[in-house]
């Protein structure tokens, strides 16, 4: 992002300035570390000039001063050869009034100097005196001739040239100095920028996670005596829809135009954010009487307004929010407890709002305690199985259990496993919950060597590929037949990743174990696929038995889902029966076995033992058998 960034605010002119060279880029040089480059460059420069200038300023200064000071001493030897000469040929010529022209020819010679004249009153000039005296002592005139200056004069035709160097140099310094005041503008501005865009999303413009977070903060921070900062989650329904209706660039351009619409919709005031791909955040701080619900209400029927993307698309949304005060002082718990409120308002449905009340909470501190209290109740023989029989549909006869796990807790009594299983998933204590169960059912099974045990495994243990060693281990340690163990798996983790899951399947069939397909009909329900995974056994889930009496297709619905596992080769076993009316219905569907309330709830081994013992041959009928002869 940075490359891109820096290309559009620095906008290389290639050939404008003399650093174009310097813009060239290296291998693997970013437009950033271009820019810095030319920065060091352009200052390198600027100072080197500055230099030169100074040494090429002080060079032309010093040698002018050695070239007067040349020129000084050659007059003063002048001088002095001079005064000598005069000495020497005033015996020759005698101390006359006049001087003989013959004098000054010789004196000429002797010194070589070739403009000397003799003159009585040589005036204001720039010649050189040098008196002479006649007879009397009196000057009689002076021997003239004109000053040399041949090293000022060699340093005068040396000067345009080191001026104009002095002048190359400063417009060169100039120039730069520009070039780096100019660099220095473009690498702040394109930092800016790219501080900018990495607050951004860059679909919708709008702050991201972090930056609306951050926002968040500095509200609540500056959040004075009775304001409330209001802190909302808005979620769009059903994109997953959206997204296979439009394409990718349709759903990009349907969250745009929400965001676009949430903006239009909330107070100028309001900083609106997208925190996930069909998530926004809003945070709001106002006086105490601010109706945050009506606020929201609107935003959402803004955004419920039809869509226009190639055709009209229409999609709702639901929000939760909290406030601090109120709810929370602190950036955590506010997001927290207005994520537990979007909670609540997706399960209420499209359009909903819900404001965080204490009840919602109660769920995530029952997640908190079991957190805490699992990993000490696996210890504390806390944990056992519970089995429900399976009974044949035709006969009534007990022909399997299912193991489920109870937690009794010391102090809150019973915790149901639909909700601590996933908790024990997320703190990856399935591994030893799951071979805990596995070993305990096996063991226990032992007592019960007509019937076959049926062990649940969570989606993460299926996941794991070492699920068939475990499976191998216990039952080896067991030595119960592996025909009498059956794994129960779910749907969902089929449809993942069914390669694996194939493959999976049929390792543990490769052990002698049999698979059922747990919940069937709650959720993707595709039977066609089921084809694919070599399973034995289909459990049709609670809820198609509940639809059974409430609608006149429910029986025709649960016999065609009959037929179909029967067609694949499965056998089918009905879960959750609780009246008479239902287990007739799904003896007439044909389903080979049923399990519910209506034969036995779960129970420990030991009433296991009891109700086994009750169906023995020669004794009285189980109510079980009863029911079903
Ligand atoms: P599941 O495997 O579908 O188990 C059947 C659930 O339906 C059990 O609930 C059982 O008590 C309940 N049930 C049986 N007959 C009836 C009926 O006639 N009416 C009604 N209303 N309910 C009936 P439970 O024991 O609460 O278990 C819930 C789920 O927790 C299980 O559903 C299973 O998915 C999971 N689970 C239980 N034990 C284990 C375990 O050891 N390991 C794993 N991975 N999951 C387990
Ligand atoms: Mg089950
Ligand atoms: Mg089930």
């Amino acid at each position: 992002m940075d490359g891109e960034v820096i290309t559009q605010a620095a906008g290389a002119q290639p050939g404008r300035s003399l650093l174009t060279w310097m813009r060239r880029a290296r291998k693997g040089d970013t437009p950033r570390a271009r820019a810095k480059r030319m920065m060091s460059a352009s200052q390198l420069i600027v100072v080197l000039a500055a230099l030169v200038m100074g040494a090429t300023l002080l060079a032309g200064a010093i040698g002018y001063e050695l070239a007067r000071q040349s020129d000084e001493r050659l007059w003063s030897e002048q001088r002095a050869s001079l005064r000598n000469a005069i000495g020497e040929f005033r015996n020759l010529f005698g101390k006359a009034d006049e001087v003989d022209p013959r004098f000054v020819r010789m004196v000429e010679q002797s010194v070589g100097l070739a403009d000397l004249k003799f003159e009585i009153n040589p005036g204001l000039s720039e010649r050189e005196l040098q008196p002479v005296m006649d007879a009397q002592g009196r000057i009689a005139g002076f021997l003239t001739w004109q000053k040399a200056h041949p090293m000022l004069r060699a340093m005068q035709r040396l000067m345009p040239f080191i001026a104009a160097i002095a002048i190359v140099l400063v417009g060169f310094a100039g120039i730069s100095l520009a070039q780096l005041a100019r660099v220095r503008h473009e690498l702040a501005a394109s930092e800016e920028f790219a501080r900018r865009a990495a607050d951004q999303d860059k679909l919708t413009g709008l702050p991201n996670h972090a930056k609306t977070l951050e926002l968040l903060d500095l509200a609540l921070a500056e959040r004075a005596g009775d304001d409330v900062t209001t802190f909302a989650l808005i979620e769009l329904d059903g994109m997953a829809d959206v997204n296979a209706q439009l394409g990718v660039l349709g759903s990009d351009e349907l969250i745009a135009a929400v965001a676009r619409r949430l903006k239009q919709a909330l107070p100028a005031q309001a900083v609106c954010g997208r925190i996930g791909s069909d998530e926004f955040a809003v945070a709001l701080t106002a006086g105490s009487g601010v109706d945050a619900g009506a606020i929201l209400r609107a935003a959402l029927e803004a955004i419920a307004r039809p869509h226009w993307i190639d055709t009209v698309v229409r999609i709702s949304a639901h929000a939760g929010f909290a406030q601090a005060p109120r709810h929370a002082e602190t950036r955590g718990e506010l997001t927290r407890r207005a994520g537990l409120a979007l909670r609540a308002a997706a399960k209420k449905g499209p359009g909903a709002i819900v404001g965080f009340e204490r009840a919602i909470d109660t769920v995530s501190t029952d997640q908190k305690f079991i957190q805490r209290e699992l990993p000490r109740a696996l210890t504390a023989n806390e944990l056992e199985l519970h089995y429900q029989p399976i009974v044949a549909a035709q006969g009534g006869r007990i022909v399997g259990v299912e193991a489920l796990l109870r937690w009794t807790h010391a102090t809150r009594g019973p915790i149901g496993p639909a909700i601590f299983i996933p908790v024990a998933e997320q703190m990856g204590l399935m591994d030893t919950l799951g071979a805990f169960v596995l070993r305990r059912a096996l063991h226990e099974a032992k007592r019960w060597p007509d019937l076959y045990v049926a062990v649940n495994l969570s989606p993460l243990q299926v996941r794991d590929a070492s699920i068939v060693e475990l499976v191998r281990e216990a039952l080896a340690e067991s030595g119960v037949p592996p025909a009498r163990l059956m794994l129960e798996i779910t749907e969902g983790v089929l449809i993942d990743n069914p390669d694996e899951m194939v493959k999976r399947i049929e390792d543990l069939h490769a052990l002698g174990v049999r698979i059922a397909l747990d919940d069937f009909g709650s959720g993707y329900s595709n039977l066609g696929y089921l084809q694919r995974f070599p399973l034995d056994k289909l459990k049709i889930d609670r809820s198609f038995v509940t639809a059974l009496g409430n609608s006149a297709n429910g029986g025709v619905i649960i016999q065609a889902i009959v037929a179909l596992g029967r067609a694949l080769g499965l056998s089918v076993l009905v879960e959750g029966v609780e009246t008479e009316q239902q287990r007739v219905l799904l003896r007439l569907a044909g389903c080979d076995e049923m399990q519910g309330y209506l034969f036995a709830r779960p129970a420990p081994a030991k009433a296991i033992d009891r109700l086994l013992a009750q169906a023995k041959p020669g004794r009285t009928p189980s109510p079980v058998e009863a029911l079903t002869a």
